[in-house]
């Protein structure tokens, strides 16, 4: 072991730092959690649209089947009327008869018809409805896609980034024996990724806390020749 590896190993330590920020700036990247919100509006809003457009079919069914009675009244009570005048019916009783018929038929297109424009208006409000339903839901999709984009140019620059660096990263592990590295590295993993600092004074770089002035002292006479360690946070120590 030389001081060149410990040398080394702290620039190792950089690149691992660089790599876990980017790392960390990818998974916590602000536009997944905005994406994560707009997907769930939209989906939402698209149950909603599927919500109003099943009452929409039934009041339109509705207000079909209410237009096709009302018209085949009318049509019966023209009709008769026809009949009333063609002159064909002699009898007063049985011409009676049918005016009252036809008075009746024409009554009930008229309630019909009252029935008709209520659930029109019925139908038009849901037409609103989805016309606001459909306006937002393009909206969220827009925004959806848009941010789906970013995310993929975003991960594309991070991960050119992140392959620069880990390759850089593997040139400087080169000259550093195999055991220091898997030393480091088992270090690094319990440290939340310190796993060498620079020994500057008495105060460990990686936890900033001092260590008593005659053992940075030793550390620094035996550098190149043990490896020493932070007793906080356990670091291999580089004078
Ligand atoms: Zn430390």
């Amino acid at each position: 072991m030389s001081l060149e590896e410990l040398e080394a190993l702290l620039l190792v330590q950089e690149r691992d730092t660089t790599l876990d920020q980017l790392r960390h700036r990818r998974e916590a990247m602000p536009e997944r959690a905005e994406l994560e919100a707009r997907a769930g509006a939209l989906r939402r809003a698209e149950a909603e649209r599927a919500d109003v457009s099943e009452r929409h079919r039934v009041v339109y069914a509705e207000e079909r089947r209410i237009d096709d009675e009302a018209q085949a009244v009318g049509g019966r009570a023209e009709e008769m009327n026809k009949r009333l005048y063609s002159g064909t019916i002699s009898s007063p009783r049985e011409l009676q008869a049918m005016q009252a018929d036809i008075d009746m038929l024409l009554r009930r297109r008229s309630d019909l018809e009252d029935d008709e424009l209520e659930i029109m208006e019925k139908r038009e409000a849901l037409d609103g409805e989805l016309a606001k339903l459909e306006a937002t839901i393009g909206d969220l999709e827009a925004t959806v896609s848009a941010l789906r984009a970013k995310i993929s140019e975003t991960e594309i620059e991070i991960d050119d980034e992140t392959a620069r660096e880990a390759a850089a990263r593997a040139d400087l592990a080169k000259p550093i024996a195999e055991s220091l590295l898997r030393d480091y590295e088992r270090r690094r993993a319990r440290n939340r990724g310190a796993g060498a600092a620079r020994l500057v004074g008495t105060t460990c770089q990686a936890c900033h806390l001092t260590i008593p002035s005659t053992e940075a002292e030793q550390i620094r006479r035996g550098a190149g020749n043990v490896v020493s360690y932070c007793d906080n946070c356990a670091a291999i120590l580089v004078p």
